[in-house]
């Protein structure tokens, strides 16, 4: 028996288990709600979804919980030390899902969208200067799961692409960074920055004041990550001194993002409602399944989050 724990709504937690239930024939998925204190004692495995920390701490001899997303940190801020492993979705489809929306943002600064539209509502026909692809150069914040493929498909774009990650990397066609060092290497030659990091103790406040100043006059960030990653005072002031020329913002400190933000009248700043990859159900219970069935069958956990690290 698989419990589903997430902080949703019923007609969402129906939705899951159904989904996850179809995938799993051979598994009995139900409502934490729904297990009775004997069937508690016998939960190896959990899938979540923003789950409440005390209920996954009532199940004695969990081993293991999935994440139906791909972020961790609410969950590894609330629960420390956790006595189980922790594993978040790590699905092909969200990769693609996520290189789709960072190339269309990418040809959207890339091309001048937000300096067109501008003159259209000034009725101002100007010609911006045209940059080849090639001779744009694009940073990418990680190179993880989702991070690499974008990477790749901004490359495969004709872009000039560089990433930056915690350990050395290689991989075809993209210049990389790693560590501390790299950091500042990669920012100061990179146009436009695309953030995939995750968000940890390490990269809360990474872009800030002093970190955004390595970048080029007039570069541009699209974050896809999480808020906090991006410190907001020090990019408005970018932006107002217009060391900094536009920002393409999906998720943010606090969601949805207060009608009293100044990003939501800041011309400089685009503003998504946290929809650059979101989880597809269809997709994320094919890759739980398959997760829970190599478990299953021999015993092996899937690739678990570093408490350490946070990710
Ligand atoms: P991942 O596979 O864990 O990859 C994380 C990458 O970040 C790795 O390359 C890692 O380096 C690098 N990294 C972590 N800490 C670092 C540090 N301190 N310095 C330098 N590099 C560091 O994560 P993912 O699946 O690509 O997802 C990334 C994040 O995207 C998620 O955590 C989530 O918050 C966000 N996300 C957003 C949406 C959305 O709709 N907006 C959707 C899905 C996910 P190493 O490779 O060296 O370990």
């Amino acid at each position: 028996m698989i419990p589903f724990l997430g902080r949703v709504d019923e007609r969402e937690q129906a939705m899951w288990i159904e989904m996850l239930s179809n995938n799993m024939p051979d598994e009995t998925i139900v409502a934490f709600a729904d297990l009775t204190d004997a069937q508690k004692q016998n939960c190896e495995i959990a899938i979540v979804a923003n789950p409440n920390p005390q209920d996954l701490l009532s199940l004695p001899n969990l081993k293991w919980i999935h994440s139906l997303w791909a972020g961790i940190e609410r969950i590894m801020n609330e629960l420390v030390s956790p006595p189980f492993s922790i594993v978040r979705l790590s699905d092909p489809e969200l990769s693609q899902v996520m290189s789709e929306a960072v190339l269309a943002w990418t040809l959207y600064l890339h091309r001048d969208m937000p300096t067109y539209a501008r003159q259209q509502r000034e009725k101002s026909w100007i010609e911006q200067p045209m940059v080849k692809a090639q001779d744009r150069r694009i940073g990418v914040l990680g190179l993880g799961a989702l991070g690499r493929v974008s990477a790749q498909r901004l490359a495969q774009n004709g872009f000039s692409v560089a990433g930056w990650s915690r350990n050395p990397k290689q991989i075809d066609g993209i210049n990389c960074f790693y560590g501390e060092d790299g950091l500042a290497s990669l920012l100061s030659q990179s146009d436009i920055l695309v953030c995939l990091l995750p968000l940890t103790p390490d990269t809360t406040g990474l872009l800030n004041e002093q970190s955004l100043s390595h970048l080029p006059e007039g570069a541009s960030i699209i974050n896809f990550a999480r808020g906090p990653i991006i410190d907001d005072q020090a990019l408005l002031a970018k932006l107002e001194k217009r060391h900094l020329s536009h920002a393409v913002l999906d998720v943010f400190m606090q969601e949805p993002l207060p009608e009293s933000h100044p990003y939501w009248a800041n011309a400089n700043v685009t503003v998504l409602p946290h929809i650059s990859a979101p989880t597809h159900p269809m997709s994320a219970s094919k890759t739980v399944a398959e997760n829970v069935r190599r478990y299953r069958l021999d015993g092996t956990l899937p690739a678990s989050v570093n408490p350490e690290l946070g990710y």
